[in-house]
């Protein structure tokens, strides 16, 4: 694996691996992507095999504009002009009716998930590609997802290219929004916070609302084991009073800190700026067991909460 500086040879290079149906890691705002062209069913096919994803879980389209975007869409509802207006480029996902001259990208259903990056290295590798690009996490499926190039090199290191651009800005991964039910259903907590999705686009149905008669579509990613570090991660009530030893790493936030403990902000965009750093480093020290403290139950901490939840699942 080769990782080159984000400079005009860097892209030269990057753009000539992506033509040839191969895949290339990039920064986004979010975490570090494996990036694909979106409809080379090769290249798409060296994504799956890369990070060993389950074949039935899709891949989310990164392109570099709306204008992009809807020619992927066989519709465009009212919201999805919206919520595009609102927060392209950034960390947000929609789920539409995928344009019927379009294959699937990865999982055979009917729909597609797009969003516009609002990363300068990922937006230029978009517009000098010339490609739609597929481009889930950078790591292997159910890890730990990497926010450094260095993450991406220890995970994949079969990878023939990384464009490194420094540190992910967000540290977690985008919401990701089904538009094809006609409202606006959270499939994954993310980035954009609930309460700003809503101040935009209304109402927001959460999972395990609305039909009970099987009819909501799910979401397919949303495993129950997922984002998870090699060591076993515990969520505890209350570290201070967990018993511990050298093989025991802890892992808490601000105001509720212990001695030896990694301390992440009490601010739930900080600290899950922060979060997959920490855990990539807590299973650098080789510890058997990791405890988080459990961060408070509201809204805020939804997507943090949902990352930790899944880390911790057997
Ligand atoms: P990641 O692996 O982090 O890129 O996550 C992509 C997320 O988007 C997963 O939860 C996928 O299941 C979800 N996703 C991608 N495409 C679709 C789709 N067409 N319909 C529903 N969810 C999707
Ligand atoms: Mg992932």
């Amino acid at each position: 694996m080769t990782v080159v500086r984000p400079d005009a040879d860097g892209f030269r290079r990057a753009v000539e691996v992506l033509r040839a149906d191969s895949v290339v890691a990039f920064p986004t705002e979010t975490v570090y992507g494996l990036g694909a062209n979106a409809f080379s069913e090769k290249a798409v096919g060296e994504i799956y095999r890369l990070k060993n994803r389950p074949s039935w879980n899709p891949l989310i389209v990164h392109v570099a504009n709306v204008e992009a975007a809807r020619e992927l869409a066989e519709s465009w509802p009212v919201e999805a002009n919206e919520l595009a207006a609102q927060f392209w480029p950034g960390p947000l996902t929609l789920v539409l009716p995928r344009a019927r001259h379009l294959s699937g990208v990865g999982a055979s259903n009917d729909t597609i998930a797009i969003r516009v990056p609002a990363h300068e290295v990922a937006l230029r590798l978009l517009e000098e590609s010339g490609l739609p690009l597929a481009a889930p996490s950078a790591n292997r499926s159910e890890g730990i997802s990497p926010t450094t190039a260095e993450h991406v090199l220890r995970s994949l290191p079969d990878v023939p290219l990384v464009l490194d651009g420094g540190p992910a800005a967000w540290g977690i991964e985008s919401t990701v929004l089904d538009l094809t039910g006609g409202g606006v259903r959270l499939l994954r907590p993310g980035a954009v916070p609930l309460r700003e999705l809503r101040d935009v686009a209304g109402p927001v149905e959460l999972p395990g609302e609305g039909p009970s008669d099987g009819a909501a579509r799910p979401s397919p990613g949303m495993s129950r084991r997922h984002y998870a570090p090699r060591a076993r991660l515990v969520l505890v009530d209350d570290v201070r009073e967990a018993d511990r030893d050298e093989s025991v790493g802890v892992l808490t936030y601000e105001t509720a800190g212990v001695e030896g403990a990694e301390v992440l902000s009490g601010d739930p965009r900080e600290y899950a700026a922060d979060l997959y750093a920490a855990l990539h480093r807590l299973d650098d020290a080789g510890v058997t067991t990791i405890l988080v403290q459990e961060p408070p139950r509201t809204e805020d901490w939804l997507a943090v909460r949902d990352r930790l939840g899944r880390a911790a699942a057997k």
